[in-house]
């Protein structure tokens, strides 16, 4: 049974909406429509074909390769190569550097107009190429079809969001004119910005930070995780394709800790866009309050983090939305997504009828080659195996395996791991505090309402969660009690939607963002008032 799956809205004409009407969401493939599903199965053997290509550093339009390579490797079969990538190092921090300055020179002086076509395009190339990049997905990073489809309209809707966001950004006002003047306020770019976006959103979130800044007027150097750097490279091919000048955006490869860091130490970063772990976003946060000989700006960090996202089952929940969104929410992608639920906590009056039927529910899941649209692919890689293992060994001590709780060695040499549930899970402990990032749900009881609550909001994170309850009441406590950065009620706590579920985090889940929002470019400009004095 697949998991996860994505509200199917009806693909219509919006497949070529008009960049000049209203914002409309990128529609979801129905893969129960067999045409459909064959021209996903063709998509991925297209991209079977291209496999283990290699793909060179970008830099100032010229290409670089390196000694050193990172080799993508597909999660669900480690022996096949997605893509060869060179590797940047430190060296590659000052001709990136270069290369981005000089870009944003002109950049920073095109139109608005220019920067938003640029968007535009590319999200036409991404619909007509829509299968063949989420076919990339389920090699890269082991998504299934439906998620797949989740990464890349959201992908497509980023860049028609941000055109658009960027079109009314140019078209604000002074809130007073003064007699005798002419008062403008306009939002300028920043510069150049260090982009590192994660492995787990590996288009959408990259591709989201990228063009939020570059169609604000900044240029880039872009370090994609390296569990997912093909798809960034297919990105860029687009982005070149579309009429991006060189220089704009910058392709670097490159591990963390060196080459990561020195972008992000370097006296001419003017900012870091960052979406990853929590403790990557702390590091990244102290290298760049520190200031560098010849720097003269405070960076800014626009750092989007961790969670330990929750959702709470009332008493008076209806209880088979709340299982088939609590599963859905805890182990859609193998429960890797920040938003994913990994704690439900459930009133005690329906504790034991809401574990039986989720315990039902989890183990139709299918875990298998996500080529094949199984329920669960594999987790990202063969660290993250091991960690969740060892968090499942934990959850085997303070709380009750209900189901999964091992390694999928059946469904292959994948790393792929059952859909685990733990029960009795106390608060406060590991596994209720701590963000696992795989298929891993701890089940909390609660003695009421106020109880649980409690519970959801004793953690250092604020990303998202959700509360089933029939209770006006309870909804209104929650909207206004629940601390967290996306609340949703009578529905699961992923699949946040660009413009209509701004997406970000309080607490330790970051700095306040919200990515898909009318704010979000505010974070990549600043504000320029100019009086003009008139005769
Ligand atoms: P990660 O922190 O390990 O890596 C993120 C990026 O940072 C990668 O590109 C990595 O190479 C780079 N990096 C690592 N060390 C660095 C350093 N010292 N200096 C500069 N860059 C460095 O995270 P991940 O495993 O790729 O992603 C999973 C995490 O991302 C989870 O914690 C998840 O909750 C979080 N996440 C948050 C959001 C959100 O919107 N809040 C969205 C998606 C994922």
């Amino acid at each position: 049974m697949a998991i996860a799956e994505v509200p199917v809205r009806p693909r219509t004409s919006s497949s070529s909406q008009s960049h000049q009407g209203p914002f409309i969401n990128e529609p979801f493939y129905d893969f129960r429509n067999e045409e459909n599903a064959r021209k996903m199965r063709a998509a991925i053997e297209r991209v079977r074909g291209q496999l283990g290509r290699e793909y060179d550093l970008i830099i100032g339009g010229q290409r670089i390769k390196t000694t050193d390579k990172i080799k993508s490797l597909n999660p669900s079969k480690p022996s096949q190569i997605v893509g060869t990538h060179q590797k940047a190092g430190k060296e590659h921090v000052e001709p990136a550097m270069k290369a981005a300055l000089k870009a944003f020179d002109s950049w920073k002086n095109t139109s608005v107009e220019e920067r938003a076509g640029l968007l535009f395009r590319v999200a036409d190339l991404l619909r007509q190429r829509k299968m063949d990049y989420m076919a990339w997905l389920v090699f890269e990073v082991s998504k299934n079809w439906g998620e797949a489809d989740a990464d890349i309209s959201e992908t497509i809707d980023f860049c028609e969001f941000y055109a658009r966001e960027a079109l009314r950004f140019a078209k604000a006002e002074t809130p007073v004119q003064l007699p005798g003047e002419h008062d403008s306020l306009s939002y300028i770019p920043l510069g150049v910005g260090a982009v590192i976006p994660p492995w787990n959103f590996p288009c959408a979130i990259m591709a989201g930070l990228v063009v939020a800044s570059i169609v604000s007027g900044n240029t880039v150097i872009l370090k994609p995780s390296s569990d997912s750097p093909t798809i960034a490279a297919k990105f860029i091919e687009l982005l070149e394709e579309a009429g991006m000048p060189e220089g704009v955006v910058n392709f670097c490869p490159g591990a963390g800790a060196s080459f990561g860091d020195a972008i992000v130490a370097h006296a001419k970063t003017r900012y870091i866009a960052f979406t990853g772990s929590r403790e990557v976003g702390l590091h990244i946060n102290k290298t760049a309050a520190t200031q560098a000989p010849g720097q003269i700006w405070i960076k800014r960090t626009i750092l989007e983090m961790g969670g330990k996202d929750a959702i709470i089952v009332d008493a008076d929940a209806d209880i088979d939305s709340a299982v088939e969104g609590v599963a859905q929410a805890a182990f859609g992608f193998q429960g890797q997504k920040c938003s994913a639920c990994s704690r439900a906590i459930v009133d005690e009056r329906i504790y034991d009828k809401f574990l039986e039927q989720l315990k039902t529910r989890v183990e139709k899941i299918t875990v298998g080659d996500p080529a094949e649209n199984s329920g669960m692919g594999a987790v990202i890689n063969e660290g993250s195996m091991k960690t969740i293992l060892e968090f499942i060994e934990q959850g085997k001590k303070d709380g009750r395996l209900l189901t999964g709780g091992t390694r999928a060695t059946e469904a292959g040499e994948g790393y792929y791991i059952r859909p685990t549930v733990f029960a009795d899970i106390p608060a406060k402990s590991k596994l209720e505090q701590e963000e696992i990032f795989g298929p891993v749900l701890a089940v909390i009881k609660a003695r009421g309402f106020d109880h649980a609550l409690e519970i959801a909001n004793d953690t250092e994170f604020g990303l998202t969660g959700a509360i089933y309850t029939k209770s006006r009441d309870k909804i209104d406590r929650a909207k206004r009690d629940f601390h967290v950065g996306n609340l949703y009620i009578n529905r699961k706590c992923t699949g946040a939607m660009v413009g209509a579920h701004p997406f970000g985090g309080f607490n330790m889940s970051g700095t306040d963002s919200k990515s898909g929002g009318p704010d979000y470019l505010y974070l990549f400009t600043q504000a320029k008032s100019v009086a003009e004095k008139i005769g």
